[in-house]
This record gives C-alpha cells, structure tokens and sequence, in this order.
C-alpha cells in the first residue's frame, strides 16, 4: 500500500523524505493551481514501492501508511493520488537543509489541522 504526505506537511519544504526515497516518487507542485495543490509534497501511490524509509525522516511526522492515515487527513489520500491526473506539473524537488522543528512546535502544528493523537 501507498504512503500518504497529508497536511502536516504545508509549508515545511524540508524535503528529508525526498533525500531517502529510493524511487524518486515523493513531488512538488510545480503547476499554477496552489489553490487545489497546496505548498506540501505529494507521493506518486502508482510509484511507491511501501518501503516506509520516508515516514522516520519527517520531522513534522506527516508521512502515514495509507491504511492508517488519520481521520482528519482522510482528503488527502485523494489530493496525493491526485498527482497521476496532471504529472506535469510536478518535479521531484531538489533538497535542501532546513533547521528540525522543536517538539513544541511540532505539536502545534498538529493541533493547528485538528489532529491530537
Ligand atoms: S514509502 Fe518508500 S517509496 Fe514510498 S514515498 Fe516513502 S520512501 Fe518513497
Ligand atoms: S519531510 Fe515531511 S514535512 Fe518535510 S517535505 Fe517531506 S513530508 Fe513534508
């Protein structure tokens, strides 16, 4: 099963998953329509191989297992899956280091879109 990248995502252009991913599947938008595909990174489901090394590397812990992607997120299945509408628009972006987000702050962001694990 695919990896999903939800909305805790937005934002953080970090791009640590995209350094790990061995198949080259995690995008970014790179198309007109921000209001449909907001800032955040999208995985390809049809070219995820489910191997899982993406989810430990994001330190905004956004990246979920399909099965399991929570509640809140569940529109986000559909806005990843998205991507094979209109591959066009989307590039594997290139990586760059950002500073991690603190506990505290990833939290809040959690909070922000409603998810309290
Ligand atoms: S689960 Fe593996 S193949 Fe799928 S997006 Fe994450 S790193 Fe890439
Ligand atoms: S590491 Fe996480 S928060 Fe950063 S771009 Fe990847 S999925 Fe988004």
């Amino acid at each position: 099963m695919p990896w999903v990248i939800t909305s805790l995502c937005r934002d953080c252009v970090d791009q640590a998953c995209v350094e790990v991913c061995p198949v080259d599947c995690i995008y970014e938008y790179t198309g007109e329509d921000a209001a449909t595909f907001p800032n955040q990174l999208y995985i390809d489901p049809e070219e995820c191989i489910d191997c899982g090394v993406c989810e430990p590397e994001c330190p905004w812990e956004a990246i979920f297992e399909d099965e399991r992607v929570p509640a809140v997120f569940q529109d986000d299945i559909a806005l990843n899956a998205n991507i094979m509408e209109t591959k066009d628009d989307f590039a594997v972006p290139d990586v760059t280091e950002h500073d991690k987000p603190t506990p505290e702050a990833v939290q809040a962001n959690k909070e922000k879109w409603g998810f309290n694990e």
